[in-house]
């Protein structure tokens, strides 16, 4: 069985304070639930992340992720943040390949395999994205897009290390927009991504991956898509970075 996850992508929003704020409301909110057993990750900022992780780790099943990693180890890098770094403030997940990252900085299969390389000689765990354009989706090449996406930069890890990999499927024309995939799309392509894992690594393998979906996630759509049998929870922007909302959206797993 795949774990189920509701992890929240700050991107580049909020102050330290603010999201001090946010991730305190949202633990305290939590508190007071018959928690259900979805893991909670907030992909913060990299400079929150050491200022965050106290409160996190004092809240139980709450994790902490980066939004991006070097593909280096280290070395003359300006600017950049290594995998080891991330490791030594605390974050447990990175989020790699998310679509702006491959959009607006030209991110490759191969640069992001080497930066799951990097995250997982970490002992990092990976968000690994991916999504197709609305362009790809109206030619009908959607499925084989996400199939080159995964192939390209997972299809050289072991089983060993597909353990450390959650998948999430986020179409690039409903990240932000307010355009959700419709359950029967989420479902389909959920799918297709647990089918294309078991003939690469297996059935087991494929089973035990969670595949969240992200993609204008709210509280009034979560219970829906995360009901969707392949559907292994969310990943979110917008909505996650409001406590009641992003609470909401963790409660859809509740009994
Ligand atoms: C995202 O950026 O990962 C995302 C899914 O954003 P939003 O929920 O705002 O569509």
């Amino acid at each position: 069985m795949a774990q189920k996850i509701v992890a929240g992508n700050w991107k580049m929003n909020l102050s330290l304070q603010e999201g001090l704020t946010l991730i305190s409301e949202t633990t305290n909110m939590l508190k007071d639930e018959k928690r259900n057993d979805a893991k909670v990750i907030f992909a913060t900022p990299f400079v929150y992340l050491h200022a965050v992780r106290n409160l996190v780790e004092q809240t139980s099943g709450t994790y902490l992720a980066a939004q991006n990693c070097s593909e280096h180890t280290k070395g003359a890098y300006t600017g950049e943040i290594s995998a080891s770094m991330l490791a030594s403030v605390g974050a447990g997940y990175v989020i790699i390949g998310h679509s702006e990252r491959r959009l607006y900085y030209n991110e490759t299969h191969q640069q992001l395999a080497e930066k799951i390389n990097r995250a997982l000689e970490e002992n990092l765990q990976v968000i690994f994205c991916c999504g197709e354009t609305i362009e790809i989706r109206e030619k009908n090449e959607h499925i084989e897009f996400v199939q080159k996406q995964l192939a390209g930069s997972l299809f050289h890890l072991s089983n060993e290390q597909m353990k450390n990999i959650v998948v999430a499927y986020e179409p690039v024309w409903a990240i932000g927009t307010g355009k959700t995939a419709s359950t029967e799309q989420a479902q389909e392509m959920h799918a297709e991504i647990r089918k294309y894992l078991s003939e690469k690594f297996g059935t087991e393998t494929a089973q035990n991956t969670s595949i969240l979906y992200g993609g204008s996630v709210n509280a009034g759509n979560a219970k829906e898509l995360f009901a969707c049998p392949d559907v292994d929870g969310g990943l979110v922007g917008g909505a996650s970075l409001k406590s009641r909302d992003f609470t909401e959206i963790i409660k859809a797993y509740n009994p």
